[in-house]
């Protein structure tokens, strides 16, 4: 059965769903109820959390990896089969359209999925000596507990991109759920408790004061590594703090996507592409696109089709079937999209397609004749704006994508080979879709250089994150 909001209130901390001192409200930012009053967790429950991670941590690691890839799979299965009620919970606490949810559910079991597989593969490597009386071996050891933060614009997914592989390694993990999005995380560990998940090696601990409740955790030379999903200043905040008990640090921080359309491209694809990476998640996504660069020849032709279709966007209530543009997730978010949006027109940009915003509703707008200066290009603007400026050459083109200091995704529409590879190659971006607006896949490494941080998730890279190699010397005599 599914658990109703309500019964999603509490934090889930050494294997117990416990009540705390105080709450925290969390509101529908479509239509501002209050869908559940949360525990508050603070450092008292942080320690107790470290001190529950800590303890079983030796027999986590020493499961064997059949035991937690089994435990995995039944987590997968788990959250599968309540597809539907974590959608709709995302769409009532974070406002992403039930489609949406539905395809982010899928994106976070694949997570599990794969890293189930991957348990039974952390295979070890022998290394030739110069001496004929030694052996050198490596073997992987799970780099002990692990504290993580995630963001609310992908509830399910940014914690199963970090949970299962730390589980699949043999790490507990303890999780801080984002203030806007911690009923997804407590139904996910619900889930895990159901599916026979060991107490304490997935914990949950919502907290209306992230930094009082991170400190014990960041302080604590126990706590071997921190993963954080977030925006950049805070993730250098964090990675700041770490070192004084030099914690593996993996950052997944801002994002702020160059959309590059040159004229050789196919257009029908590519305003499709640009729906999708401009308008998924309301643009409330790291990867969302930016700013869209259009080389001039076709310019027209592409603002005509994606007006045409960015038009045809139906803005409303996540919990509507038809609904593909939900609202903004709370004031502070929709306040920066409108301020960028007036700096642009204020510079000179012009609204082609745009509307009265209402409530936490930014109406899909497109902005034309962006000037350079503009903010907008430049800031990652988490919302459903798309300014449009032109390009001639593709030393014009290569200057768009070098600007700013983000380095997570870029996108390129050519079908010039020779050209996507120059560019591809010249870009400091951890991902480029080439002719692909939806590159994230589990298998794949995700994430950004730069001011988009450190460490990759997803594949086998996603795994070495929660593995230190150790090296086993053996003399033969
Ligand atoms: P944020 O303010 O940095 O918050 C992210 C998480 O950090 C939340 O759980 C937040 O808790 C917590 N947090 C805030 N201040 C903290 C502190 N002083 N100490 C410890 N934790 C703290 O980011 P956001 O605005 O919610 O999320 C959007 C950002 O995330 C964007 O920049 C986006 O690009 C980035 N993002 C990156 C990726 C990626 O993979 N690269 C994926 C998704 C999102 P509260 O909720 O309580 O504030």
């Amino acid at each position: 059965m599914d658990p109703s909001l309500a019964d999603l209130s509490q934090a889930f901390v050494a294997g117990s769903w416990i009540e705390t001192a105080r709450t925290f409200p969390v509101r529908s930012p479509a239509t501002g109820t209050l869908l559940a009053e949360v525990a508050d967790c603070s450092a008292k429950e942080a320690r107790a959390a470290i001190e529950a991670a800590v303890q079983i941590f030796p027999a986590w690691q020493s499961a064997t990896p059949y035991l937690r890839s089994d435990l995995l799979r039944k987590w997968r299965e788990a959250i599968l089969s309540h597809a539907e009620a974590l959608a709709r919970t995302m769409a009532q606490e974070m406002g992403k359209p039930l489609a949406e949810g539905r395809r982010e559910i899928l994106y976070a079991a694949s997570f599990i999925d794969w890293y189930a597989e991957e348990a039974k593969r952390i295979y070890g490597e022998t290394v030739p000596s110069q001496h004929p009386q030694k052996r050198i071996f490596v073997c992987y050891a799970p780099v002990g507990p692990v504290y993580g933060i995630t963001p609310w614009n992908f509830p399910a997914a940014m914690v199963t991109r970090k949970v299962a592989p730390a589980l699949a390694a043999g790490c507990p993990f303890v999780l801080k759920p984002a203030e806007e999005s911690p009923l997804t995380a407590l139904f996910l560990a619900k889930l895990w408790e159901e599916s026979g998940g060991w107490p304490a090696t997935f914990q949950v601990l919502p907290s209306s004061d992230p930094e009082a409740l991170s400190a014990p955790f960041l302080d604590d030379p126990r706590i071997r590594k921190l993963t954080f999903t977030g925006s950049t200043p805070i993730g250098k905040r964090l990675y700041a703090r770490s070192a004084a008990t030099l914690k593996r640090v993996s950052l997944e921080l801002g994002g702020g996507a160059p959309f590059l359309v040159f004229a050789d491209a196919d257009l029908g694809k590519a305003t499709d592409g640009a729906i999708t990476a401009k308008f998924r998640n309301g643009g409330q996504s790291c990867v969302a696109a930016n700013a869209f660069y259009l080389q001039k020849e076709i310019a027209p032709a592409f603002l005509r089709l994606f007006a045409e279709k960015v038009a045809s966007l139906r803005l409303g209530d996540p919990l509507e079937e038809a609904t593909q543009v939900g609202p903004l997730v709370n004031a502070q978010g929709l306040a920066k999209v409108a301020e960028l949006v007036a700096d642009g027109r204020s510079r000179g940009a012009k609204t082609l397609l745009g509307g009265p915003i209402r409530g936490l509703f930014f109406p899909p707008t497109l902005l034309t004749e962006v000037p350079p200066d503009a903010r907008i290009l430049e800031e990652e603007t988490f919302g459903p704006v798309a300014p449009l400026c032109l390009f001639e050459s593709e030393e014009e083109a290569l200057a768009a994508a070098l600007r700013g200091r983000a380095g997570l995704a870029a996108y390129l529409w050519t079908l010039d080979l020779g050209r996507a590879f120059r560019f591809a190659e010249e870009i400091p971006y951890g991902i480029v879709g080439v002719n692909d607006a939806l590159p994230s896949t589990a298998q794949a490494p995700f994430g950004g250089v730069r001011e988009s941080g450190l460490g990759r998730e997803g594949g086998k890279w996603g795994l070495a994150e929660y593995l230190e190699p150790q090296y086993l010397s053996l003399g033969l005599g």
